[in-house]
C-alpha cells in the first residue's frame, strides 16, 4: 500500500502539468509546516488509566490561518493526519476562504467511551495543544466522530487556559457558545449545492435519478435529506454495520429519525420474511453491504464516509456515472484513472465537501466581530460561495482537457502559488 501522504500529494504533481506554478510552491505544499503529536493520559471511570495518542498537523499556512478538524477514529495515524491537512489547504484555496490547512484527531473508538471519559480526553487533547493553536494561527472544528458537544467543551478549556473568552479558537460549536446557525447541516448542503449546478448542466429532473449514500453520518444525512425534498430518489444508504437498498427511495425522514434514536440503521433493513411483515413500512427494503452499495447501478454515488473506499479493486464495478465525494479523500489515485477512463464524472472532496469549513469561516466571522448572522443569511452566503466556487471549477474542465478534480487542485493551486509569488520567489531574489 502506498504511503498515504504521497498518495494525497500525487494530485498536486498531476495538476501543475497543467498551470504554470512555481517550482518553489510545489515544494514547500510537500511538507506540512508543522507537526505535533501528543500523549493523552485519561482517568477512566473504574479508576485506570489510559494514554491516547493525538494529533495535530499544520499544513501551509501562506493564505491564512490554519483551519481543519479534529477526527476521533481507531484508524488515525500521522499519515491520515498529515493527508487530511494538506486537502485542507488545498480545499479553502479551491473555494476562495483566506485559509491554510490543517487536521487532528487521536486514535480512539469514542464509541467505546463514556461521556465523562470523552470529556476528559477532549479537555486533555487542549491542554496539550493549547500553545499550538489559536483564533489567528490555527483554529480546530467537527470531523469523524466529533460534534458541537465536543467543541464546546475544547472552547471551554482553551478558554480557561488563556483566562479570556476566546470563541474564535474552534468553529463547529454549539450556537449557545458561540457556534453559527447552519454550521451543522453545512457540509451536506454544500455537496447539494454541487449536485443542483449538476442538475442544471445535465437537465436532470429528480425523480428520475438514483442516488446511493455510504455514509449517514452528519454530512450523509443532510445531503439525503435536501435531495429526497426535491424529490430524487435516494435508493441506498449506509453506516458502519451494513447498508439498505429500497428500488422506489427509502423514506428518508423517518430513516434519520430511527438512526438518531438507535444509533443505527438496523431497524430499516427488512428482515422478516413476506408471510409475517405486512404491512411493514420497510417493505421492500432489503440489507445490502457497503461494497454492495458502491458498485450498484445508479445515476449518483456519494461516498459520504472514509478514505480510500473507491480503490484500484472495486473501480472496475462501479457504475455511477457521477461521483459526489462528500468523504474526504474516498478515491484513490489509481481508481481514479479507471473511473476517469469510463468517463465518470467525480466531482472532488476538496469542492464538495467544502461547505462545511465555508461556515466555519462564517462562525469565525462572527465570533470576531461579535455579529451573529440569521439563518438565511448563513445559507444565502453559502449557496452564492458554493455555487460560484463550483462553475469556477466546471468551466476549467475545458471540455473534458482536464478532469474536474485536476481543474479543481489547478483552481487552488494557482491561488496558492500567487500569495507565495507575492512573498518572493527564486526569480525575484536571484536579480
Ligand atoms: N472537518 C471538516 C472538513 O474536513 C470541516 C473543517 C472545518 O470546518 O474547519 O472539511
Amino acid at each position: 500500500m502506498p504511503d498515504i501522504f504521497q498518495s494525497a500529494l500525487s494530485r498536486l504533481e498531476e495538476a501543475s502539468k497543467h498551470c504554470q506554478i512555481d517550482p518553489e510552491t510545489l515544494q514547500r505544499l510537500r511538507h506540512p509546516m508543522a507537526i505535533f503529536q501528543v500523549s493523552v493520559p485519561v482517568r477512566m471511570d473504574d479508576g485506570s488509566l489510559k494514554i491516547f495518542k493525538g494529533y495535530r498537523v499544520r499544513h501551509n499556512d501562506v493564505l491564512g490561518p490554519t483551519k481543519g478538524g479534529l477526527r476521533y477514529h481507531p484508524q488515525v495515524d500521522l499519515g491520515e493526519v498529515k493527508s487530511l491537512a494538506f486537502w485542507m489547504t488545498c480545499k479553502c484555496a479551491a473555494v476562495g476562504i483566506p485559509f491554510g490547512g490543517a487536521k487532528g484527531g487521536i486514535t480512539v473508538d469514542p464509541k467505546n467511551l463514556s461521556k465523562l471519559e470523552l470529556e476528559r480526553l477532549s479537555r486533555g487533547f487542549i491542554q496539550q495543544l493549547a500553545g499550538f493553536i489559536g483564533p489567528d494561527t490555527d483554529i480546530p472544528a467537527p470531523d469523524v466522530y466529533t460534534n458541537p458537544t465536543i467543541m464546546g467543551w475544547m472552547v471551554d478549556e482553551y478558554s480557561k487556559i488563556h483566562h479570556q473568552k476566546l470563541p474564535a479558537v474552534i468553529t463547529g460549536k454549539p450556537v449557545p457558545l458561540g457556534g453559527s446557525l447552519g454550521r451543522e447541516e453545512a457540509t451536506g448542503r454544500g455537496a447539494y449545492h454541487c449536485i443542483k449546478q449538476l442538475e442544471k448542466i445535465r437537465d436532470w429532473s429528480p425523480s428520475e435519478i438514483r442516488v446511493a449514500i455510504q455514509g449517514f453520518g452528519n454530512a450523509g444525512q443532510h445531503v439525503a435529506s435536501l435531495l429526497h425534498r426535491d424529490g430524487y430518489r435516494i435508493v441506498a444508504i449506509s453506516d458502519s454495520h451494513g447498508a439498505a437498498y429500497r428500488e422506489s427511495g427509502l423514506e428518508i425522514p423517518r430513516i434519520i429519525e430511527e438512526k438518531n434514536r438507535t444509533r443505527s440503521l438496523s431497524g430499516v433493513y427488512c428482515e422478516c420474511s413476506v408471510s409475517t411483515c405486512s404491512p411493514c413500512e420497510n417493505e421492500g427494503t432489503r440489507r445490502i453491504t457497503n461494497s454492495e452499495l458502491l458498485e450498484l447501478d445508479v445515476d449518483v454515488l456519494i461516498p459520504a464516509a472514509l478514505e480510500n473506499q473507491l480503490t484500484v479493486e472495486n473501480a472496475d464495478r462501479i457504475k455511477a456515472p457521477v461521483i459526489v465525494e462528500v468523504a474526504n479523500g474516498p478515491t484513490q489515485p489509481e481508481a481514479d484513472q479507471i473511473l476517469n477512463s469510463k468517463g465518470t464524472l467525480i466531482v472532488p472532496d476538496i469542492l464538495a465537501n467544502a461547505g462545511g469549513v465555508t461556515v466555519s469561516y462564517f462562525e469565525w466571522l462572527q465570533n470576531r466581530s461579535g455579529d451573529r448572522w440569521s439563518l438565511d443569511e448563513v445559507r444565502d452566503r453559502l449557496f452564492i460561495s458554493m455555487s460560484a466556487a463550483f462553475k469556477a471549477i466546471y468551466s476549467r474542465m475545458n471540455g473534458g482537457e482536464m478532469t474536474f478534480r485536476t481543474a479543481a487542485y489547478v483552481h487552488a493551486l494557482e491561488r496558492i502559488d500567487a500569495a507565495v509569488d507575492s512573498q518572493g520567489t527564486y526569480s525575484y531574489f536571484s536579480h
